[in-house]
């Protein structure tokens, strides 16, 4: 697993439109890996990818980092129950934001208000970069996958 970004297969985001994604998006590129994370924000909300739900624990990992690293500590992945049984799975900065997003999402419920994965201390790395890439970069990155 990559101890920058938790992630083993280092070319597995984005999951999809990968190209429309590290044409125009903004990424989070691992400085030990080298994987890309979309970190961008959505012009409309302001919200970024990691921001919305997942619909497996293995997908939220893969944006973990992305929260981390926006959030500067360790956020938690928790799961959350729908209406209709259907679990997906959120990532938080802490329980304070999960109690407000389930305050304002009746019907939405978390059994255990912990986190089911989460890392143990946050780390900065000095080769990340923030930014778009190029197209060279694109087509190397996209040829490796
Ligand atoms: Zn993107
Ligand atoms: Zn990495």
């Amino acid at each position: 697993m990559c101890m920058e970004c938790y992630v083993n297969e280092n070319r597995i985001t984005p999951l999809l439109n990968p190209l429309d994604c590290l044409a125009n998006h903004t990424q989070y590129i691992c400085g030990t890996c080298g994987r890309c994370i979309c970190i961008e924000h959505d012009p409309k909300r302001g919200l970024q990818r990691w921001n919305f739900p997942f619909k497996s624990l293995e997908i939220a990992k893969l944006y973990l980092r992305t929260a981390d690293y926006s959030m500067k500590k360790p956020c938690g992945i928790y799961e959350i129950k729908s209406e209709n049984r259907r679990l997906s799975y959120k990532i938080f900065a802490d329980s304070e934001d999960v109690q407000f997003y389930l305050k304002k999402n009746k019907g939405k419920t978390c059994e255990t208000m912990k986190p089911i994965f989460i890392v143990e201390e946050y780390k900065e790395y000095a080769n990340t970069k923030i930014r778009k890439l190029t197209s060279d970069e694109i087509q190397k990155y996209m040829s490796e996958r």
